[in-house]
């Protein structure tokens, strides 16, 4: 870089709105497909440092985009991504849930892929912008919310095998309905070993848009197989044995949570620990965070008893010690968490030919106490219902 240079950075304040001359119809929520409808409107700005750092922010009709078809992007995947939501409250306002997260998530992988740095205050004013434009579009039934999808993307025209010095930054919204079509439903998980999603030193703590593709084979085969989705493993040494074993990183796209009863009643909520091969999920962190407030006494979990303490770990699980747990009966619960689906129960899980299957949880949907409990806080605090800190 050039010392001399300093880049001029993401100006909200500098943003210009052309409005779409017609309005699209919203479809009834009924009738949404996770991810298909799109909005009006899209953000969009561009870093060229030819033209001196990040271009004036625009918002504007929802369109294809232009790119040279040796874009560094379409080339060696330069392209970062992130997924957040947004929802309406009591008094009719848009809400976001701790979108700074989700800002500074972005930058970091960015950053891995060598794309420009951006001002993460400036992107959130810039989503709030676009936000308020297509707020018609934030459907008002529950379970339903408008998926925003901040996306950056290298521009760079040679083909070089070179980092992108250019580089296209863009928001689209999504209207979406739960994210399982059918309903919420317990879901099946085949565990792999051959193909892994991330490892020490790779790239699975960041939201890269190359971190996916490889999944969808391995998936394609899990549906074959009559699964619903990955449980992705990596091979590890097993602390006690020390002969090898496999960890568990994440289900799908989503982060994982192992519930199981403790000798002295209580309860043990365990998630692996960021060890660089685990996205840093915002549900995640969330699920941590309300657990803990549920056992020190600053909220109350529905329907679970105020003194039921729930202890949380940030732990490898390994799959022979889940399987050891669930042959003594003692898994209470299992489930994925993400911004999409917030919380998926899951049921079974095949591994070398054979099936654990965990008891079916009591609520509706497959759910058990402590997942029911989870997905019922977050969704209050995502749609203002309750307040909690400032998320
Ligand atoms: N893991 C992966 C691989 C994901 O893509 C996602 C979705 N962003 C998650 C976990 C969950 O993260 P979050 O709770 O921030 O949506």
């Amino acid at each position: 870089t050039n010392a001399f240079f300093e880049p001029s950075p993401l100006d909200a304040s500098k943003l210009v709105v052309n409005l779409a001359k017609e309005l699209k119809p919203i479809p009834p929520p009924e009738s949404l497909v996770f991810g298909e409808t799109k909005t009006d409107h899209m953000l969009i700005v561009h870093y060229d440092p030819a033209k001196n750092g990040w271009s004036a922010p625009e918002i504007k009709p929802y369109g294809p985009l232009s790119i040279d078809p040796a874009s560094s992007c379409l080339q060696y995947c330069p392209n970062v991504f992130e997924g957040m939501k947004a929802y309406i409250g009591p008094q009719g306002e848009a809400r976001l849930f701790r979108p700074q997260m989700n800002m500074e998530r972005l930058v970091r992988s960015a950053a891995r892929v060598a794309l420009p740095n951006f001002d993460e205050t400036a992107l959130l004013a810039l989503i709030k912008c676009l936000v308020t434009v297509d707020k018609r579009w934030i459907p008002t039934k529950p379970g339903y919310s408008l998926y925003i999808r901040p996306t950056i993307i290298g521009t760079r025209t040679n083909l070089g095998v070179r980092f992108s010095d250019s580089a296209t930054l863009y928001v689209i919204m999504s209207p979406s309905g739960p994210y399982f079509k059918n309903g919420l439903h317990p879901i099946s998980l085949l565990a792999i070993s051959d193909a892994v999603r991330a490892w020490p030193g790779g790239t699975g703590s960041h939201k890269l848009g190359l971190n996916y593709a490889p999944a969808f084979l391995p998936q394609i085969d899990a549906i074959k197989k009559g699964y619903d989705q990955i449980l992705w493993l990596l091979e590890t040494e097993s602390e006690d044995t020390k002969k090898k074993d496999y960890r568990i990183t994440e289900v799908g796209a989503m982060n994982v949570f192992l519930v199981t009863k403790r000798d002295d009643g209580d309860l043990d909520l365990t998630t692996p620990p960021l060890d660089g091969t685990i996205l840093p999920g915002v549900t995640r962190l969330s699920t941590l965070n309300l657990a803990d407030a549920h056992t020190r006494g600053e909220i109350c979990f529905p329907n679970v008893p105020p003194t039921l303490k729930i202890h949380t770990h940030e732990k490898r699980i390994t799959i022979s010690h889940l399987r050891s747990l669930w042959s003594e009966g003692k898994v209470l619960e299992f489930f994925g968490v993400g911004t999409a689906a917030i919380l998926a129960p899951v049921q079974k899980i095949g591994w070398e030919g054979e099936d654990m299957v965990f008891p079916e949880g009591q609520e509706k949907g497959g759910l058990g106490m402590i997942g029911k409990a989870i997905l019922e806080t977050i969704t209050s605090i995502q749609t203002g219902q309750l307040k909690f800190k400032d998320w």
